[in-house]
């Protein structure tokens, strides 16, 4: 996308590039943050590791671009931070050219959140009745994760 005003530069996306994948995809915004295989997988595979246990179902598209409309509305609001957190990351690994993994996805979120939380108590508040089991010792996460690996 940032090929469009910025002259040789690649207009193909960045994570397939790096995985060597064999087709070559147009880096549009909807590829990179979502269809891109790489992403796909790493995306699944996130929230259904943070959503453990809830009965809450993975995000859809439209939850990870805009907001989440559930029931839950401390969910709601959890989630769509997370969502846009999410995006960051990913924005993130692009603009250093790396490619994301599962293990930097929950890493990343649980320290933005862990930092947030810290100066949020609206925040705080939220996480508690979002019922989201991973993130209810937030403290604790960042070792319990380590030991998962
Ligand atoms: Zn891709």
């Amino acid at each position: 996308m940032v090929s469009k005003f910025v002259r040789g530069i690649s207009e193909n996306c960045t994570f397939c590039e790096l995985a060597r994948h064999d087709e070559h995809n147009r880096e549009t915004p909807l590829h990179l943050f979502y269809d891109c295989e790489i992403v796909d997988r790493i995306r699944e595979n996130f929230f259904a590791w943070l959503l453990l246990g809830t009965g809450e179902r993975n995000p859809t598209r439209q939850e990870i671009f805009v907001t989440f409309e559930r029931d839950n509305n401390f969910f709601n609001r959890v989630m769509t931070l997370v969502s846009k957190l999410y995006l960051f990351i990913i924005w993130q690994c692009k603009v250093r050219k790396t490619l994301p993994t599962l293990n930097l996805l929950k890493f990343s979120v649980i320290n933005e959140l862990q930092v947030i939380a810290y100066l949020s108590n609206d925040l705080k508040l939220g996480i508690k009745e979002s019922r989201i089991r991973r993130l209810q010792n937030l403290d604790v996460n960042i070792l319990a994760l380590e030991l998962e690996q």
